[in-house]
């Protein structure tokens, strides 16, 4: 069997390789190697995503416990949101729970570039639509962070790129004959700016965007300009107002300016989280039980969102839980140099060793005792 050790072994090996988003293919293969030792059946190119796999062992009838994997590095930092150890955790609580459970199945789901680097950027969102989760009961999974908690809000998010076309022309022979694309990025740069004082102050509404592009020399009207702006907020119906309100900006820009656009989505849109309040007492009690410090949920579930995450989309459709387990002292910077250190530290270590073992313990209750299992899923319905 896969022991604690070598788990970490693996935690470890796939923080040395740091793939990046859609490019995990080593860090994937150890993976399913390791559970296709465990006697999982494993499909691999899950959902058309090439870094992405399914697992699964069946230990008898009942319901299916899915654990997510992320194994996604930053480019130039690495591990440093701690995905190696998310990785390792749902190897090391999938193979817990089917020695424990005597009913159910078990899953492991490899689900790629959380951090959307690439092609397959929030691949849990491009897996719920193609109905990935449809027959699964029941998501678990952990994200290393500065504390341990339960019930982390988070935001809905859109990316878009901006692209105006205009017309190159000499600026001081024949300016009258240029099309400024540059003009029209400054001016939509200008109104969202505007926009954001116009926005509901409770649906926390972050709007972040950089002019990429726009232009190369002085003396040439530049004919290329290139936005890219990400829009949040923590209300995914008002999130699709403001995106509507985003796109008439750009065509009024276009308009004033004359140079041509188009909008391109990056990434489909991530949703906020649903929180399953019977999950979240039952992983703070577990969490106790082993002996760490546990934020309150009735806490960070009233915290302001900071950020966003493919999960929230699984959240929506199936009873999930997501456990954030403390591999860095409080205050450490994440993306940063600090927390890639501490995703292969001796705290990263234990963390892992405790939360697979109450991921387990959550998976073995939900797969045995059928009342939990009744209550998880009203509390979904009821939501
Ligand atoms: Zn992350």
């Amino acid at each position: 069997m896969i022991s604690e050790e070598r788990a970490w072994e693996i935690a470890k090996k796939i923080h040395s390789l740091a793939e990046i988003g859609s490019k995990e293919f080593e860090s994937s293969k150890l993976l399913v190697q390791a559970l296709k030792e465990e006697g999982f059946e494993v499909v691999q190119g899950y959902a058309g995503i090439p870094t992405a796999f399914r697992a699964e062992k069946k230990i008898d009838k009942g319901a299916r416990v899915a654990f997510l994997a992320e194994y996604d590095a930053l480019p130039l930092v690495g591990h440093a949101c701690g995905h190696n150890i998310i990785a390792a955790s749902a190897l090391l609580s999938a193979i817990k729970t089917v020695q424990r459970a005597n009913k159910g199945s078990v899953v492991v789901i490899g689900t790629p570039d959380e951090e959307g680097s690439g092609e397959w950027a929030g691949s849990k969102i491009i897996m719920a639509e193609k109905n990935c989760f449809e027959d699964i009961d029941f998501v678990l999974m952990t994200h290393p962070g500065t504390e341990w908690s339960v019930g982390s809000p988070s935001l809905a998010v859109q990316d878009f790129e901006v692209t105006f076309h205009g017309v190159a022309a000499h600026e001081a022979a024949t300016p009258e004959k240029g099309v400024s694309a540059l003009d029209a990025a400054i001016l939509t740069y200008t109104a969202v700016n505007m926009l954001r004082q116009h926005v509901r102050r409770d649906a926390n509404v972050v709007i972040h965007g950089v002019i990429r592009e726009g232009g190369v020399a002085s003396n040439v009207t530049p004919d290329k300009a290139v936005l890219v702006y990400g829009l949040r907020s923590s209300d995914t119906e008002y999130l699709k107002e403001l995106i509507r309100k985003f796109k008439r900006i750009v065509e009024g820009c276009s308009i004033a300016t004359g140079a041509s656009y188009t909008i391109t989505p990056i990434g489909p849109m991530y949703t906020t989280t649903v929180f399953n309040e019977p999950l979240m007492a039952f992983a703070e009690q577990v969490l106790k039980q082993l002996g760490v410090d546990v934020v309150p949920y009735t806490e960070t579930t009233k915290r302001i969102p900071r950020g966003s995450t493919d999960f929230a989309n699984v959240s929506q459709i199936v009873p999930s839980l997501e456990i954030t387990c403390k591999i860095a002292p409080q205050g450490t910077p994440w993306h940063s140099r600090d927390s890639e250190k501490a995703a292969v530290s001796d705290e990263a270590k234990k963390a892992l060793s405790i939360v697979s073992e109450a991921l387990a313990r959550i998976a073995t209750r939900l797969l045995t005792d059928e009342r939990f299992a009744q209550e998880v899923k009203s509390a979904f319905k009821s939501r």
